[in-house]
């Protein structure tokens, strides 16, 4: 039986544990966390994912523990909407709705379809080598050090991924995005309606979304410098978001402060030659981080897993590496292009570019809008997976 191992057990690894268990590998993922906890906040699904996630049958999951959006609106400080992407329509033009949960009810949907023994915690990836027909990875432990070989391995290690610095030693790594994110948790009552919604300010955005188990997740965007004011917390962005429109200051009131989470935003600026080297495969934030800005970091990586397993089932290892780099560098880069530009645009603080963005917005009619996150949502896992795999 072919063995994979997948380094990290974010999103994308436990995507692509799903997908190559699925094609008849033996799979193993091994995380660097002592333990899996329920981390991080909300998460986006966009119809392209949701339609990758269903093509590995692990839609049912998503349906179960996420919220459908009824709808994605654009609005300024004061409440005034800018743009409107009702549901039915997304869902309309790119087959599959939109959802929003919390990361973990999300990591559990991808973990609860795993065979047992997959998933191996308290294991850091430090070193990796590759030839032809093999890769070998040694693992720091509490236990001392181990090593693993496969026929493949994939790193989903993350933004700062260790194993691309080792594969890629040129390669810069990642670029300060320019602004730090905060992200909270509220509770909610069932029946608040499902509106992801991002509004835009001077220098920094809001964006809340109802998940699915009756949470509102909400997020705020501010320009600093790198590792800027850390003792920023909920009393400085209540005093940043006071006059803009509710329920933003609602929401950061009802926050319980050791819920708060703060991060830098980091990228991949530079282009990596490839996201192959021998047997190992690059894939999520390890290859192509992008700014969060059009919400597609996860989907990307949901995507990645979907084509490297159907590659490699259709083509074998060599050939469907070069298939899974053929095909997911374009897409990644286009993304990132977009990615980026919408920073550029979002976190201005430049009031002219602030008139002209919400002027322009506003003329925008919302079917614009939709062919414009068409290029995201309009991904479709048909045109890439072989026959072996079609329904
Ligand atoms: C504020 C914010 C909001 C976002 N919102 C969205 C959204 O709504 N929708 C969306 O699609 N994307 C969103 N993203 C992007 C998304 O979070 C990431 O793109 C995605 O989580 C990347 O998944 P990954 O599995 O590639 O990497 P990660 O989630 O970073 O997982 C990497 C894993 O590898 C482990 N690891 C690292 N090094 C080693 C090692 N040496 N050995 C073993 N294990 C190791 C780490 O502990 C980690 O568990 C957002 C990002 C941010 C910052």
């Amino acid at each position: 039986m072919r063995k994979a191992i997948v380094i990290g057990a974010g999103i994308g690894g436990m995507t692509a544990a799903n997908a190559l268990q699925r094609t008849g590998w033996q799979v193993k993922v091994y995380e660097q966390a002592p333990e899996i906890g329920p981390v991080g906040a909300g998460v986006g699904i966009a119809p392209n994912a949701v339609k990758a996630l269903d093509r590995l049958g692990l839609g049912e999951g998503l349906r179960e523990h996420g919220r459908r959006q009824d709808a994605l609106e654009i609005r300024t400080r004061s409440g005034r909407r800018l743009t409107r992407l009702p549901g039915t329509d997304i869902e309309d033009r790119y087959d599959a709705p939109f959802y929003a949960l919390h990361r973990a009810e999300l990591h559990h949907v991808l973990a609860r379809r795993l065979n047992p023994d997959t998933l191996h915690t308290g294991h850091r990836a430090t070193t990796i080598t590759t030839d032809a027909d093999t890769a070998t990875v040694t693992f720091q432990t509490t236990a001392g050090t181990v090593s693993e070989t496969a026929d493949l391995v994939v790193a989903a290690d993350g933004v700062n991924s260790h194993l691309r610095a080792t594969l890629f030693p040129d390669y810069p790594g990642p670029t300060y995005a320019g602004y730090t994110v905060w992200r909270g948790l509220v509770p909610n009552s069932r029946s608040v309606p499902a509106i992801l919604t991002e509004t835009w300010g001077k220098g920094a955005r809001f964006g809340i979304a109802t998940l699915g188990g009756g949470q509102t997740y909400w997020f705020a965007c501010e320009n600093m410098t790198e590792h800027a004011k850390p003792e920023h917390g909920l009393d400085m962005l209540a005093q940043r978001f006071q006059h803009w429109h509710e329920p933003i200051p609602e929401l950061i009131a009802a926050t319980p402060e050791d819920t708060l989470l703060r991060h830098d935003v980091y990228y991949l600026h530079a282009r990596l030659p490839s996201f192959v080297r021998g047997r190992v495969a690059l894939l999520g934030d390890a290859a192509h981080a992008v700014t969060p800005d059009i919400g597609q970091g996860a989907c990307l990586a949901i995507e990645d897993a979907v084509v490297l397993a159907s590659a490699v089932d259709d083509s074998g290892v060599d050939e469907g590496l070069r298939v899974y780099d053929a095909a997911r560098r374009p897409r990644t880069e286009r993304m990132a292009r977009f990615s980026g530009r919408l920073a550029n645009l979002l976190q201005t603080s430049n009031r002219a570019t602030i008139a002209i963005r919400d002027t322009i917005s506003l003329a925008v009619p919302a079917s614009l809008l939709t062919r414009a996150a068409g290029a995201a949502f309009a991904w479709t896992p048909r045109d890439h997976v072989g026959a072996s795999q079609q329904t």
